[in-house]
């Protein structure tokens, strides 16, 4: 029996828990005593008391700052249900089961509901017995809606992933739009919208179309110091990937592909070398997809393989990689994507090999999209500002940090260029070769033949051209033809030379190439490590990955195994019981009494009653 049910319905959860009036519930005491947090994490104390005194708030922060708290307690801190609309039907019934857990009296109103657990949703709404009810965008603008919400008070709307609204986005949801007339319809309901998406278009789109011109905007860094960054030439990607998961047993994940015949040959590969994985992917039939979404949220070392069509509202806080096998199409992308490593703030990894191919696939997919052009020409911008970040020599988390408009001052020495810097070389001799053989082949061949110009491979097709007697057949050859690809790839991320699709991939010259050939423009490359370099950096890492050790790692497992088969019993995600980090400082603090506990992070009233002893029990009987 729960809480709520055993005191019954009149006050909400917060109230039992303290015996107050829920007017005057504080938004610490709220923190405290049902999340066990002990402080708000950056503006988010800033954000609880505007919309608590009923102002609007657009809140942009990255993954994993904490932004639902920035709605939910002061849901519980005013009167009435605070509404929340989220496009993830599959993850409302663990958002909800987890807030349940907190002894929060929590609901979604969805396609999925049986008419029973509907009418029950209406009448706790009706009778007040409410603190948050999660719903779908398409449902909230309609006439049934404000029928079912009948006369119950609204403490406020939160509009989560708002991104949603915007085309700029790659997640636009129609519905979305529908969210605008909110602020006609209940013009005295504090609305806040939150989202992770830095891109500045999409921001100005949220404000726009949500009608939130009068609410305050909370932005914070983006910078996600938890999450190290590598990107890697692609050259055996397969054994790549092997050797990155090899620094995560025990770890769960997430590896994007971009096509759904390569995530499912990908996961089953991955079985085959002994790493439990799962695909996922839009193609897949529904009940095997949520299955393998559940599974991914429930158990603790899995690797979930899948197109960009997974991830959106995951809250698993405990990712602890992500790896992309091919390259996003935008900064933003890649952002969000790997955003999804790390959320509980524990040292997280991201990973992505990437070779020319994959710009050639990529320029592809936009060349041949459905958009108008002016969009296309945006498109193509933003890969390429990915491209200039994957060939950069400095540190990537200043590059992308700089990308939405933010400095850092680089040297983070948590991202592969910092960790081992990259040396560069005069590559402006190199350079004018290459353009001079692209130019000289008449800007009609693809990278390919163009390495095989430059390196003298008199084969079929270079003697077919007649490209074997040119003065630049050859003129290369003191340079590999590994080396050959990186320039080719660097010399497109610099904006000097670009594919071309109507001619089969074919590179031609930018404007820009003219100064390099007339010697006005210096030109240098990032000297790729080689593959015996990068396999003993990577030992190196795992080597210094182990977080608890000793006594205290056997405590942890032991604390992981009781956390896991609470969890496993109450059909919930583990961090649904206890987050990583909970667990981590149990083992590591060693709480000894009900009190003790109560001041770990991630401890509030509602836990304590229901776990506070199994936990403790263990911790006593690990006592040396
Ligand atoms: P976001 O929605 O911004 O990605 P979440 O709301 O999921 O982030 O929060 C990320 C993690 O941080 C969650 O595990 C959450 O419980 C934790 N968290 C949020 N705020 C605090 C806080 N003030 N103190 C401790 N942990 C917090
Ligand atoms: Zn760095």
């Amino acid at each position: 029996m729960s809480l709520t049910e055993r005191d019954g319905a009149r006050f909400s959860a917060a109230e039992t828990l303290f015996g107050q009036r829920q007017s005057s519930l504080e938004p610490l005491d709220v923190l405290k005593n049902v999340y066990g947090f002990p402080a708000f994490r950056g503006k988010q104390q800033q954000v609880v008391e505007h919309v608590v005194a009923g102002g609007d708030a657009v809140v942009l922060f990255p993954t994993g700052a904490g932004k639902s708290l920035c709605f939910q307690v002061p849901a519980l801190c005013r009167e009435g249900v605070g509404i929340v609309v989220s496009p993830l039907i599959a993850l409302m019934r663990d958002q909800v089961e987890a807030l349940k857990q907190l002894g929060i009296r929590a609901a979604a109103l969805n396609s999925s509901l049986t008419r029973e657990e509907f009418v029950n949703v209406r009448r706790a709404l009706a009778g007040g017995e409410l603190d948050l009810l999660y719903v779908t965008p398409e449902r909230i603008a309609t006439d049934g809606f404000r029928e079912t919400i009948g006369n119950a008070r609204i403490a406020l709307f939160a509009i989560d992933e708002a991104h949603c609204v915007s085309q700029w986005g790659h997640d636009f949801r129609p519905e979305y739009r529908e969210l605008g007339r909110l602020a006609e319809l209940y013009p005295d309901v504090p609305r806040i919208a939150l989202t992770a998406t830095a891109d500045p278009h999409t921001r100005e789109d949220i404000i726009e179309r949500l009608a939130l011109g009068r609410g305050r905007v909370f932005t914070t860094s983006f910078d996600r110091p938890n999450i190290a960054y590598e990107i890697v030439e692609r050259d055996q990607p397969r054994q790549q990937l092997l050797r990155f998961l090899s620094g995560h047993k025990g770890n769960s994940g997430i590896v994007y592909c971009l096509s759904r015949a390569k995530v499912e040959d990908t996961a089953e590969w991955l079985n085959g070398q002994g790493i439990r994985a799962l695909a996922y992917h839009a193609g897949m039939d529904r009940a095997v997809r949520d299955a393998n979404q559940d599974a991914f949220l429930k158990e603790d070392e899995l690797c979930l393989v899948a197109t960009v069509a997974f991830g959106m509202g995951i809250d698993k806080p405990n990712v602890r990689y992500v790896a992309h096998l091919d390259l996003p199409g935008s900064v933003e992308a890649y952002y969000q994507e790997t955003g999804r490593a790390g959320r509980d703030g524990l040292p997280s990894e991201v990973w992505m090999a990437y070779g020319m191919a994959d710009v050639i696939q990529r320029r592809r997919m936009i060349d041949e999209g459905n958009s108008p052009e002016d969009i296309k020409r945006i498109e193509r911008t933003k890969l390429n500002a990915l491209l200039a970040i994957c060939e950069t020599a400095s540190c990537r988390r200043q590059a992308i940090l700089a990308h939405f408009g933010e400095a850092h001052g680089g040297g983070c020495g948590n991202c592969d260029t910092c960790q081992k810097p990259v040396e560069t070389w005069d590559g402006t001799d190199a350079a004018i070769k290459a353009l001079a053989a692209i130019y000289r082949t008449g800007e009609r061949f693809g990278t390919g033949h163009v390495i095989d110009v430059l390196v003298g491979n008199a084969n079929e097709k270079t003697e077919r051209f007649g490209h074997t007697t040119m003065p630049v057949f050859g003129a290369g050859k003191d340079i590999p033809a590994r080396t050959w690809q990186s320039v080719c790839r660097q010399l497109l991320a610099m904006g000097l030379i670009r594919v071309d699709h109507d001619a089969f991939g074919a590179l031609k010259l930018e404007p820009e190439a003219r100064a390099v050939f007339k010697h006005e423009r210096q030109v240098f490359f990032r000297k790729d490590p080689t593959r015996s370099e990068r396999r003993t950096k990577k030992t190196e890492r795992s080597e210094r990955r182990s977080g608890l050790s000793g006594a205290d790692g056997t405590l942890f497992e032991a604390l992981r195994a009781e956390r896991t088969a609470i969890a496993r019993s109450l059909g919930v995600p583990p961090y649904v019981v206890f987050p990583d980090t909970t667990l981590i400082a149990f083992a590591s603090e060693r709480p000894r009494s009900r009190k003790e506990l109560l001041g770990i992070s991630g401890v509030g009233q509602a836990k304590l009653e229901r776990y506070g002893d199994a936990f403790l029990d263990i911790i006593l009987a690990h006592d040396d």
